[in-house]
């Protein structure tokens, strides 16, 4: 037998091993499991989506290798999106890139720019994807705690100046996973004067941009003025058109950045299905994208409700989030995250992600995706409320 690479043995032991034990233990003693721990929406994509699959899928010109940066048409519904969303303008040949879902580009931007021993600063509790890039690139990840006194934002003056200096990349993501935070204008204005002061390229993931409550609008880095020459930003249609399984991301920003990743990408891959990049001009210029976008508001919204009403009721300190499909809640005093999920899982059969699973700092919480319906949350929480409470 071969050795797997370093790199593979680096990479941290899979915490949801036991779990996943655990569920098909219960599963074959008839146990009714409810899944709230994976975040992959449980709703389909919108009518004009599937539909327009069905045309594009057997057309002639359709077929065949893609174009290495993407298709023309698609980075050009992209540039229109992002100038009618966030009124930020975008060269759609030199300033947006299709990906084969925002996760391989957050992956393949640390092979693009951080070589061996460079250092990446990396959010913690955060999506796994930007510490494991910066790992299989040789990187050295700096953990930038979030902590809820700082409502989950990065503290950019605890960075130490010669760490500042040595990084390259820069990772955030609002709306945030886990935590469901978001972010003010004012804050990434600093991060972006912190960039320029000390040469790094932030990469903001904004996979949950379209999911949001009570009115808030998820912000663009890009909007604040001067990002562009220092930002490059990841999205995709996954969360916002219930597409995760079709894998179509994009990146935009600095066209340096996206140029660098570009010619990484085309040297691994060979692009996106042209068919599916077609789909991804319809939904994107779809004259029904909003109202759709608002109607996934208000379903995760009041999904959202249940859980946080309930979990009040049965004595935890929560705030709704404003963004994403996550409740991020302490555990009660006693336990590990691991240990709480897994008495969860144990004697309610409600299956929940350990904090501990999205970085060191991320110990202490559990995390309840909201991807299933309000009668299944409702029942969840039921079960919950006979077996815990916090204290
Ligand atoms: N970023 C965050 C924060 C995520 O939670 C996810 C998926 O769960 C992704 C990126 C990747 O999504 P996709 O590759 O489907 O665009």
């Amino acid at each position: 037998m071969v050795k797997p690479a370093d790199r593979i043995q680096q990479l941290p032991p899979y915490l949801f091993a036991e779990i996943d034990k655990k569920i098909r233990e219960k599963q074959s003693q008839g146990v009714d499991v409810i899944k709230l721990g994976i975040g992959d929406p449980d709703m389909n994509p919108p009518s004009f989506v599937v539909d327009s699959m069905k045309e594009e899928a057997g057309k002639e010109k359709n077929q065949g290798y893609p174009p290495g940066y993407g298709v023309e048409e698609f980075k050009e519904a992209v540039a229109g999106y992002y100038l009618q969303r966030y009124g930020v303008e975008l060269d759609p040949f030199n300033e947006v890139l299709t990906l084969i879902g925002s996760k391989e580009g957050i992956a393949h931007i640390s092979f693009s720019f951080t070589d061996p021993g460079d250092i990446n600063l990396v959010p913690d509790p955060g999506y796994p994807v930007y510490g494991i890039g910066t790992l299989f690139a040789g990187g050295e990840s700096y953990i930038m705690p979030l902590r809820s006194e700082n409502n989950y934002l990065p503290r950019l003056d605890e960075i130490p100046e010669t760490v500042a200096h040595k990084a390259k990349l820069l990772f955030l993501n609002y709306p945030n996973n886990p935590t469901g935070a978001v972010v003010t204008k004012e804050y990434l204005k600093e991060v972006v004067d912190f960039a320029k002061k000390y040469d790094l390229l932030i990469c903001h993931d904004a996979a949950y941009s379209e999911l949001a409550f009570d009115g808030y609008k998820p912000l663009s880095l890009l909007e604040v003025e001067g990002a562009k020459e220092v930002s490059i930003e990841f999205n995709s249609l996954s969360k916002t058109f219930n597409m995760t399984g079709w894998r179509i991301g994009y990146a935009v920003g600095a066209s340096y950045a996206v140029e660098v990743l570009g010619r990484f990408k085309t040297n691994i891959d060979s692009g996106l299905f042209n068919a599916i990049q077609q789909v991804g001009v319809a939904a994107l210029n779809h004259p029904k994208r909003d109202a759709f976008i608002r109607e996934l508001q208000s379903i995760y919204q009041e999904r959202r409700d249940v859980v946080v009403e309930n979990l009040r009721k049965m004595g935890w300190p929560l705030d709704p989030p404003l963004g994403s499909f996550y409740v991020w809640a302490p555990i009660p005093s006693g336990f590990t995250s691991q240990e709480f999920v897994t008495k969860l899982l144990e004697e309610t059969g409600v299956v929940v992600t350990p904090g501990r699973g999205f970085g060191e700092h991320g110990e202490g919480y559990f995390r309840i995706a909201l991807t299933v319906g309000v009668p299944r949350l409702e029942e969840a929480m039921e079960r919950l409320r006979g077996a815990i409470r916090y204290k």
